[in-house]
């Protein structure tokens, strides 16, 4: 019999495990993708569909085709309960299906409750539909300008999508003859510049300074948010920031359904794994990208987040995926990547500039951490779009 392999979520994570175990395992296995969303997503672009840079249709591709040429079996639905240990998933229409591995990729999710009137009252870019909505608000600000803040909330972990969102509305503002007449203030719960999460980089916190000071953008550094009126956010400490334009990237949470699980997801609904991607409690289960947990090595006097980004999110599958791999073959499942030793790659966009962010683990202690500013930085980010949607479209999982 063949070998079942069962991927909830079809983004970065899943699609690279699904089409990766196919190539790895042909006619070994059956691997079957279950996704509420029949579209990939490439989310470092949606920092400039607001500004009417892109629309969705140039982020996104249908999955379906990539998936049959790849000869995996795409179903689209949600998945909604797991029982491990009947080796079952339950659908949102009611059916099951059985695995003989599962790998959970199902990503993250806004936490909408963060503060009381984020939801009602401010704009954010972490999906498509949001982004929209931050376009639409973007262009009533637009026929009426006033302050505009961009902020990250304490326990985000999407600090570099918040830095990129802020310079390209500088250079908006530039572009529209705004920059002059507008007040823009970057509000974070990173403890200094250019955290991001991952506890900084060398020179980091001056370069981001430096920028900053050109661009005339106020900081509130290592601070809470306390609520969102409309049209002023209330900080922790009790002080306010006006605004005519917000976007407020929030924390992440896993998908509800994985806590109906006992033993699987911590408070925040991510996966607890080992550095093979196995879960903590069961060898067949793996979690990847997103979805899986990530020990936040430091306190910070406002909490934040760990940003797990694309190029982890794909070691994370190819590592999960060997061990499938192995499994099948009878052998130990012995690949393992801990996320804090994954090199860190990433660009972060700047409208017609950028730094290319370099590190030999996304973990301190490092050896190596390289930050590279200046406009070739924008150019890579524009090719890189174009090569990843290729690559992805095209099932090439296993190119860099
Ligand atoms: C605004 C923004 C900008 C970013 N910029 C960058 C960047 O410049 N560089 C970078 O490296 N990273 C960036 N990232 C991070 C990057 O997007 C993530 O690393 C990546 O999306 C993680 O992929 P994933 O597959 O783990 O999760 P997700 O992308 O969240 O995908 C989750 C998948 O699971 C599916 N799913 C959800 N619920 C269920 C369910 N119940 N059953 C089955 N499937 C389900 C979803 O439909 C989706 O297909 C950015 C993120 C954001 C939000």
């Amino acid at each position: 019999m063949r070998t079942r392999i069962l991927v909830l979520g079809s983004n970065f994570a899943g699609i690279t495990a699904a089409i990766e175990a196919k190539h790895k395992l042909g006619d070994d296995a059956d691997v079957t993708v279950v996704s509420p969303s029949d579209q990939f997503v490439f989310n470092p672009s949606l920092i400039w569909l607001p500004f009417g840079k892109r629309d969705r249709a140039d982020l996104t591709f249908d999955v379906a085709p990539t998936y049959e040429h790849a000869g995996v079996e795409f179903v689209h639905r949600a998945a909604t309960r797991i029982d491990p240990d009947r080796r079952l998933v339950t659908l949102d229409d009611g059916t099951t299906r059985a695995y003989d591995y599962l790998v959970i990729a199902t990503g993250y999710r806004n936490n909408d409750d963060v503060v009381p009137g984020f939801r009602e009252n401010a704009t954010t870019i972490t999906t498509v539909d949001e982004a929209e909505r931050a376009g639409r608000a973007w262009r009533r600000f637009l026929d009426e300008p006033g302050d505009v803040v961009v902020a990250a909330t304490q326990g985000a972990g999407c600090f570099g999508a918040a830095y990129e969102f802020l310079f390209n509305t500088s250079y908006q503002l530039r572009k529209a003859g705004l920059h002059k007449d507008v007040k823009l203030t970057y509000v974070t719960a990173e403890p200094f510049l250019g955290h991001f999460g991952i506890g900084g980089l060398p020179h980091g916190e001056q370069l981001l300074g430096m920028f900053l000071k050109k661009e005339g953008i106020e900081t509130r550094l290592s601070i809470g948010i306390d609520h969102v009126d409309d049209g002023a956010l209330g900080l922790a400490d009790g002080s306010t920031v006006p605004f005519s334009y917000a976007m407020v990237v929030p924390p992440f949470l896993g998908q509800d359904f994985l806590h109906d699980t006992p033993g699987l997801v911590d408070e925040k609904g991510y996966v607890q794994v080992r550095p093979t991607y196995q879960t903590q409690k069961w060898d067949d289960v793996y979690a990847i990208g997103v979805a899986a947990a990530v020990d936040v090595p430091w306190q910070t006097p406002t909490p934040v987040g760990i940003p797990k980004t694309g190029f982890p999110t794909e070691q994370m599958a190819h590592t999960a995926v060997a061990n499938i791999v192995a499994q099948v073959k009878g052998e130990a499942p012995d690949a393992e990547k801990a996320f804090g030793d994954i090199p860190a790659v990433c660009v972060m966009d700047a409208g017609n500039n950028g730094v290319i962010i370099l590190a030999d683990k996304m973990l301190p202690p490092r050896k190596h951490g390289l930050l590279i500013p200046g406009p070739q930085a924008h150019l890579m980010k524009l090719g890189f779009e174009k090569y990843y949607l290729w690559k992805m479209r095209h099932g090439h999982v296993t190119l860099p």
